[in-house]
């Protein structure tokens, strides 16, 4: 298990076990008390926006918030209940008070035949309407009869919440984190990538004094968050050099990288050297216009260079949206592995830099400087390869990743080689050319 920084990976899976009860949705109390729960771990400026506000194409909805749900058999027994699992309710469901039969109630229910004991997840957000979800085996259950049905629900003008932790570097530019917060209890998607979005923000705002880049930490539902937070800021958006999404990050699939739609940003670059650096299995995959808010910042209006870091793709597992994604399938060390990962990708894009090699005409007589084994016919070991890798194409046209990818070391060796010859006067800076 992790220990960087002093975060274990228990830590991160304490917030997910607290936020796994709370139903949330696009809109209502429940993401207010999920930016609750990260506030506490990393102060969030929280953000409202009224229902019927226009947002890129679309409309802010009205809020939605639940009491009480509940459907029951014809002895009067609630056969399901909203307080065993959100994940009961039909989310968007409006208010209904009735009595139906058990073939009209039918209509109103959903299961997974193929998996009889979970529960699927299910949202009606933008077709007014209300259901159940629930096990097959729980249907199969269910006996001849009238039933009554009650979802003591309110869908009212109100607001969407979102929050942001926007921790500054040295300059304007940005790095976007973004994790979704509409799922209710589901535990690897939306949940793991919260936790580790939190504890990143709290690692990088230890250590804002030494960052380039500012990083904001966007907490906000799915689609129609991300579009609202980008029609309030279309005056920020330039500012953004490198995003990632962040979800599934704690099940048992490899690390997997989506690339950007361009697929050869920087962040597509960095993504793909720390994973492969790790020595351990991965994937990286090419952008598809599905998946989570990478989709609305690769969009033609926007093209934010914008990748997604996960583990299990969605729908790969068999737990994907049912009631098989609980807390016990997210693990606290691949918690804090993918949190580890998130580290090294921002480390690597706020320290790559270009440097000048000064002394270009033959290589430069390191042992002189101290920088080099002073007995002869001994190996080169890590440190003189990665500065003798960075005198050789340090031109003033490679940038450190570019050393590191040529020379197949990890970032940080490359970095520290760099930093010794500098400090010894072989190296100038080149300032960074923006697109
Ligand atoms: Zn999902």
């Amino acid at each position: 298990m992790s220990d960087r920084g002093g975060v274990s990976g228990r830590e991160l899976h304490a917030l997910v076990e607290e936020l796994y009860p709370i139903c949330r949705s696009l809109t209502g109390d429940g993401v207010r008390a999920t930016l609750a729960a990260i506030g506490r771990r990393l102060p969030l400026e929280v953000h409202e926006v009224p229902s019927g506000t226009r947002v890129l194409d679309w409309t802010v909805p009205d809020e939605w918030n639940v009491r009480d749900a509940w459907i029951a058999d014809p002895s009067g027994t609630r056969v399901v209940d909203f307080r065993e699992t959100n994940l009961h309710l039909v989310g968007y469901s409006v208010p209904v008070r009735e009595r139906l039969s058990l073939a009209e109630l039918r209509a109103r229910l959903h299961t997974l035949p193929d998996r009889p004991d979970l529960i699927p997840y299910r949202t009606s957000y933008y077709e007014k309407s209300w259901g159940f979800c629930l096990s097959e085996n729980r249907l199969r259950t269910l006996t001849e009869g009238d039933y009554e049905v009650c979802v003591d629900s309110t869908l009212a003008p109100g607001a969407l919440t979102y929050g942001e932790a926007v921790l500054p570097g040295e300059t304007a530019d940005e790095i976007l984190i973004s994790a979704h917060v509409c799922h209710p209890s589901l535990g690897n998607d939306n949940l793991s990538g919260i936790a580790v979005a939190t504890w990143l923000g709290r690692a990088l705002a230890d250590t804002a004094a030494r960052r380039s880049h500012t990083v904001r930490i966007l907490f906000a539902p799915g689609t129609i968050g991300a579009i609202t937070w980008l029609s309030r800021n279309r005056d920020r958006v330039g500012r953004i050099r490198h995003g990632l999404t962040l979800t599934n990050l704690g099940d048992g699939n490899p690390l997997t990288y989506k690339r950007t739609l361009g697929g050869d940003a920087r962040i597509d670059r960095a993504a793909s050297h720390v994973l492969a650096q790790r020595g351990l299995p991965f994937r990286v995959i090419d952008y598809t216009p599905d998946g989570y808010d990478e989709r609305q910042y690769n969009s033609p209006g926007f093209r934010l260079p914008v990748g997604s870091l996960m583990r299990a793709r969605p729908g790969e597992l068999p737990e994907y949206h049912t009631s098989g994604d609980d807390p016990s399938l997210v693990s606290p060390e691949r918690l804090a592995e993918s949190l580890d990962v998130c580290r090294e990708i921002v480390d690597l894009l706020d320290g790559d830099r270009t440097y000048r090699n000064l002394a270009p005409e033959g290589e430069p007589q390191l042992g002189r400087r101290g920088l080099y084994r002073a007995i002869g016919g001994t190996a080169v070991d890590g440190l003189e390869l990665a500065m003798l890798w960075v005198l050789t194409l340090s031109d003033g046209s490679c940038s450190l990743l570019d050393v590191s990818e040529r020379a197949g070391l990890p970032f940080a060796a490359v970095r520290t080689a760099a930093e010794a010859l500098l400090a010894h006067g072989l190296l100038s800076l080149v300032p960074e050319q923006k697109a």
